[in-house]
């Protein structure tokens, strides 16, 4: 075994790691052996001197993020064997070798057991997205395994960390191939087509965790005219259109997102019945006479931090104002909040409110969430972030 630094533990702190919660926050550090650095692996101790798991070590509240609750010595065979696992569960998940949906999240942080590690494959593509500096550092060992796991399968491999690397941990870096060079491709979800641009586009290029959402959403399509707001690449509308819209009409901000949504319509024969507004949502919401069967709100975050939300709250609410107003009688309102301080409780008080704003009378049909290859650690509730509503408007 290497010789990590020591991170004891105050009495009685080991609990909630005897629980597998992938977290060390600073105050319940009793003290650090060693001088780690930041991003460092750490060996975390009971008060009582006990093993308890290995981490990344950090500065911030969250001092450590756990990555083994078993002595290990972090080398190439370890990682292997997380992705592995990872990859096993996919495959029972029917992701894997499936011919409807090569689209999939291979490596969901917290929810595979390592906290600041995001993998989103695309056909033959993998994207990483690292959240902390330790993460990034052993980013060589995240290629060999993904070459071992894939084999030949794998034709590239992007690192699309700066975005995520600069805003949490100050560190400028560019994004970079790690493996081929490969910067889209054409894949496919539900036997719906999209282009996906690792390079260029937002996150991983993808909101894969939509997935289940989205075929939901097509089971209701049929015939109906609707509306896709904070649209991207047309993730909603492609869905809608493939299960027989009548018109879809996507709004996104980004002009770029708005190519992307053009180019998906072509690509799966649709554009007949869609049409793209690059506009900001709330001003097409406000100007708009239309009405539709179905209204889609998909926002980015509003709220970041705890900090925020009183803020974001004010936003949703308008939005989902704004939408429940442009929902036909009879129609339905699919509503949706990625921001992670915003629990599902909140969330639904929140367009509690904004139903009443707009004096509708309105059914709860479905509560979602993230699809299952972003699962949640049962010991990590942190980790369930989207939340959605589907909501029949009278
Ligand atoms: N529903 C999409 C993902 C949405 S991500 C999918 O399934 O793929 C959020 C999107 O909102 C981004 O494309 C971003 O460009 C857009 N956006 C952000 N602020 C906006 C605003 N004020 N008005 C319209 N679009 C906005």
């Amino acid at each position: 075994m290497k010789n990590y630094a020591k991170v004891i533990l105050q009495p009685k702190k080991d609990r909630s790691l005897r629980l597998f919660h992938p977290w060390v926050f600073s105050g319940a550090i009793a003290k650090v052996i060693g001088d780690p650095k930041e991003g460092e692996i750490v060996e975390v101790f009971s008060n009582e001197n006990e093993y308890m798991a290995t981490g990344h070590f950090h500065e911030g509240s969250i001092k450590v993020r756990l990555f083994s609750f078993i002595e290990t010595d972090c080398g190439e065979e370890f990682w292997y064997s997380k992705f592995r696992k990872a990859y096993d569960n996919r495959e029972r998940l029917g992701l894997i070798g499936n011919t409807s949906t090569n689209i999939y999240r291979l490596i969901h942080a917290e929810g595979d057991g390592l906290p600041g590690l995001i993998i989103d494959i695309y056909g033959s593509v993998a994207v990483i997205q690292t959240h902390t500096v330790g993460m990034h550092e052993q980013k060589n060992h995240f290629v060999s395994a993904l070459k071992k796991i894939y084999g030949t399968a794998l034709e590239a491999i992007f690192d699309k960390s700066s975005e995520t690397m600069s805003k949490q941990n100050s560190m400028q870096m560019e994004n970079s191939f790690l493996y081929g060079s490969q910067s889209e491709s054409e894949v496919f979800e539900n036997d719906v087509k999209f282009y996906v641009n690792w390079v260029e586009g937002q996150k991983t290029g993808f909101f894969i965790d939509q997935r289940e959402n989205r075929k939901l959403l097509a089971q209701y399509s049929h015939g109906k005219k609707i509306l896709n707001t904070f649209s991207y690449s047309g993730g909603f509308s492609m869905y809608a259109l493939a299960g027989g819209a009548s018109e879809v009409h996507s709004v996104d901000s980004s002009k770029k997102a708005g190519e992307l949504a053009v180019r998906n319509a072509e690509l799966n024969a649709v554009t007949n019945r869609h049409k793209f507004h690059a506009m900001d949502a709330f001003d097409f919401l406000k100007s708009t006479k239309d009405q539709y069967d179905i209204v889609i709100l998909d926002p980015p975050a509003f709220a970041k931090h705890l900090s925020s939300v009183d803020k974001a709250m004010v936003g949703y609410r308008n939005l989902n104002t704004e939408g429940f107003n442009k929902v036909k009688p009879g129609g339905l309102l699919f509503t949706f909040s990625c921001s992670q301080v915003i629990d599902k409780i909140l969330f639904r008080k929140i367009v509690f409110q904004a139903a009443a704003q707009s004096k509708r009378n309105v059914r709860i049909l479905y509560q979602l969430t993230q699809g299952p290859d972003h699962a949640i650690s049962i010991y990590h509730p942190e980790g369930e972030y989207l939340k959605g509503l589907v909501l029949q408007v009278d």
